[in-house]
């Protein structure tokens, strides 16, 4: 049989394993491979890795689509510089992902703008990057996202989607008080995600103001338990970064 006969029946049983990037790219790296003098294994190891490392960035950009940031801030983006109280290290030990294995928590505290949203995305970005199931959401659109679940009866699907994510990043926690009904469900995830998988919260409340978002202390309580035990907990004491970059972008204005 013919070179190009035998490269075509390649690329179909390529295919038919599932290997489409590596039927997509065979003429191309069997040339490169003549080409170069590359032997056999050679060739076949080359052939394997682009299958392996184009699978690992789709699942990547998958990922990092299913976890719905609002905005991609990474960690590359992130001027330590600028908050020098943070504790570099310890952001940099969470980024490796260790605390997603322990099924750790990380809360973020303190005020407006001084990161929190920001970090906790890039925490996200990385969890990806592991290949880890991430998803970003604020805690007044997931108590939401339950209400409605419950009248749909749906709830119990959507719980169990929850579960099984490595990460949940709850953004917000504490800038709208929850229903009732909104703090019970919450509670539900949470208490179901305890030493099951992680959960990054930011939060502009001190731990002592939680009895007013969740309502009875008798359930801050329990729901706090369970949050803070072995969680790594940054506060963010510094002022606004945002608005830090604007008296700087003023005063440079002016001189
Ligand atoms: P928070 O969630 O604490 O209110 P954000 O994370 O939304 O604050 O930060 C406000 C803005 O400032 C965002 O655009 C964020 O990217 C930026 N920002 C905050 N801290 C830093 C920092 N140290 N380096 C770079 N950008 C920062
Ligand atoms: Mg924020």
């Amino acid at each position: 049989m013919s070179r190009a006969a035998d490269a075509l029946l390649v690329q179909h049983n390529l295919k038919a394993l599932n290997l489409t990037n590596m039927a997509r790219h065979f003429e191309q790296q069997l040339r490169q491979a003549r080409d170069g003098g590359l032997d056999y294994s050679q060739f076949l190891l080359e052939l394997t890795e682009l299958e392996l490392r184009i699978r690992c960035e789709n699942r990547e950009k998958r990922r990092l689509k299913e976890a719905k940031f609002p905005l991609l801030k990474s960690l590359e983006t992130f001027d330590f510089e600028a908050v020098p109280q943070l504790d570099k290290r310890l952001v940099r030990d969470l980024a490796a992902g260790d605390y997603l294995k322990d099924r750790r928590n990380v809360i973020l505290m303190g005020k407006s703008g001084t990161g929190k949203t920001h970090l906790a995305t890039a925490l996200g970005i990385e969890a990806c990057r592991q290949s880890k199931r991430v998803r970003f959401v604020t805690g007044y659109a997931l108590a939401n996202e339950l209400i409605e679940a419950r009248t749909e009866k749906d709830l119990s699907r959507l719980l169990g989607k929850y579960a099984r994510l490595d990460l949940l990043i709850l953004d917000e926690l504490g800038y709208v008080p929850f229903s009732k009904e909104g703090a019970e469900l919450l509670f539900q995830i949470l208490a179901e995600r305890h030493e099951r998988g992680s959960v990054v919260i930011t939060t502009n409340l001190g731990f002592a103001d939680w009895t007013q978002v969740f309502g009875g202390p008798n359930m801050t309580a329990a729901l706090l338990d369970r949050l803070t035990h072995r969680a790594r907990i940054i506060e963010c004491t510094w002022d606004s970064y945002r608005l830090k970059q604007s008296l700087k972008g003023g005063r440079k204005k002016t001189t």
